[in-house]
């Protein structure tokens, strides 16, 4: 095996093999190595999460998920036609259960226009006309860019991509610790250019060995999903409600596969630990004190209305109690009788433990010797494309020299059992200082 690598990416999920692609675009030459611990890249939320590539219009135009919503958008509709991946361009309705909810339903108006992103505004009557499952009291948003599909399909093709670029994907490999000039993995040392941690709900655990992030901590919340397994008419578009602004969860909503299968969910559970999907699966004894002491924390302190959020996230475990949030959306006849549960996803939401509360957005940090991508929640999968670049953009803004203007000699640090390579890419490493990007 093939012990060296210019760049080593950590996590194989949609934002790891985006940024692995991205940087052998960027930089031909190098090499890049994706390490992932599972047996197949896409084991976590790339490849159990909604599907739904979101239009970009919930997000304040100062944020990086506004930047690169509305253009992931595009990019990945215009990748899954390309490859024949399937894609449901079903769009999604934004419907009011209240008239207090009519003015959170003007501010995503102002964020669409303010982001670039085309949306309509429905009356109840166009919404009947145009998806007769739905139901609003006032107006409605409808976004015709949103659509889904079916997130394994796309991890697969990037792992195809990956190899065909030359990217050697190394899955059943975890990282666990750095070392000078490299990393060491469940199989053997690793020397390392530049490392960049894509590990998601581990992301947090990999960025404070680098000395980042120092004030985060990673908080898991389960999605589960409950998919219909009857024969009533189903909504054929996307339904969802007015989210609330404040919280970083959509609320329940319906949504329309790339096979055309109808789910309700997801919700946003407080886990125990990081991998909690389903029983003691995955289960961690240190994970379980250090997310119970910080879920303790915000359950006391009331954190960003935590109390009211986990104890209404927690009733939605019972399957009657999902179903009856989701008929608020919709029909008195929709969708009735049979719901199986699904396959769940864990969120890896971000908190800051100095500031006391949950990052909105994602938040990327790093030097000249690695970067790490924290908080890379929903909507990262739809954003991929363009975020990855942005990612490579940064790592190179890092680099000494400059890179865009040519190559410059370098060579990796020398390790104890670990094979060193020349590199013309990257410089040798140097100690730096860590620079927040957070935007
Ligand atoms: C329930 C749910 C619904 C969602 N719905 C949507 C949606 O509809 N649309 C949307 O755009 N986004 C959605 N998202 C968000 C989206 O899934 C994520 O933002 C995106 O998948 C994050 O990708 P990632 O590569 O950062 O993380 P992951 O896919 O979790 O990848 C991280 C990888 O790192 C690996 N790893 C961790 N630790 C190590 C280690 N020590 N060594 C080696 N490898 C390691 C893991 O095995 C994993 O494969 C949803 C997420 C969830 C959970």
């Amino acid at each position: 095996m093939k012990r060296s690598s210019d760049f080593v990416v950590v996590g194989g999920g949609v934002v790891g093999l985006t940024v692995a692609l991205s940087i052998r675009g960027r930089w031909p030459d190098a090499s890049v190595v994706v390490l992932e611990k599972e047996r197949e890249c896409g084991a976590h939320a790339s490849g159990r999460n909604s599907g739904v590539l979101h239009a970009g219009f919930y997000y304040t135009a100062d944020s990086l998920k506004a930047r690169f919503s509305r253009d992931g958008n595009r990019e990945l509709t215009a990748y899954c036609r390309e490859r024949g991946i399937r894609l449901n361009q079903c769009g999604k309705l934004v419907v009011t259960r209240s008239d207090n909810e009519l003015s959170d339903l003007d501010e995503l108006f102002v964020r669409a226009e303010r982001n670039g992103v085309v949306v309509e505004r429905l009356t109840a009557e166009d919404v009947q006309r145009l998806e007769p499952e739905a139901r609003t009291v006032g107006e409605a948003l409808y976004s015709p860019t949103t659509s889904s599909v079916d997130p394994r399909e796309v991890v697969a093709s990037l792992v195809d991509d990956a190899a065909a670029a030359g990217i050697e994907v190394r899955t059943g490999t975890v990282y666990r610790r750095r070392r000078p000039g490299g990393l060491m993995t469940s199989r053997g040392a690793v020397a390392a250019g530049y490392v960049v941690n894509t590990a998601g709900l581990y992301a947090d655990r990999i960025a404070r060995d680098y000395g980042f992030g120092e004030q985060y901590g990673i908080l898991p919340f389960r999605g589960l999903y409950l998919h219909y397994v009857g024969t009533a008419p189903v909504p054929k578009c996307h339904v969802y409600p007015v989210p609330r602004l404040d919280n970083p969860f959509l609320g329940v909503h319906w949504t329309t596969h790339a096979n055309g299968r109808v789910t309700i969910g997801p919700t946003a559970i407080p886990a125990f630990w990081r991998e909690h999907y389903k029983g003691l699966s995955n289960f961690k004894f240190n994970e379980v004190l250090e997310i119970g002491i910080r879920e303790s924390g915000l359950w006391l302190r009331n954190t960003q209305g935590f109390r009211a959020l986990a104890w209404n996230e927690m009733r939605k475990r019972s399957k009657r109690k999902l179903v009856r949030l989701a008929r608020g959306l919709v029909g008195e006849s929709t969708a009735t009788g049979k719901w199986a549960w699904g396959s769940p996803g864990v969120r890896a939401q971000l908190f800051d433990t100095k500031k006391r509360r949950l990052e909105m957005d994602f938040v990327c940090l790093g030097d000249d010797k690695s970067f790490h991508v924290l908080n890379a929640v929903s909507p990262a999968f739809t954003c991929a494309l363009p975020f990855a670049r942005h990612v490579v953009a940064e790592i190179e803004s890092r680099l000494p020299g400059n890179r865009s203007r040519g190559r410059t000699e370098s060579h990796f640090t020398e390790v104890q059992d670990i094979v060193p390579i020349e590199s013309n890419i990257l410089p040798t490493a140097h100690s730096g200082s860590g620079a927040s990007l957070n935007e």
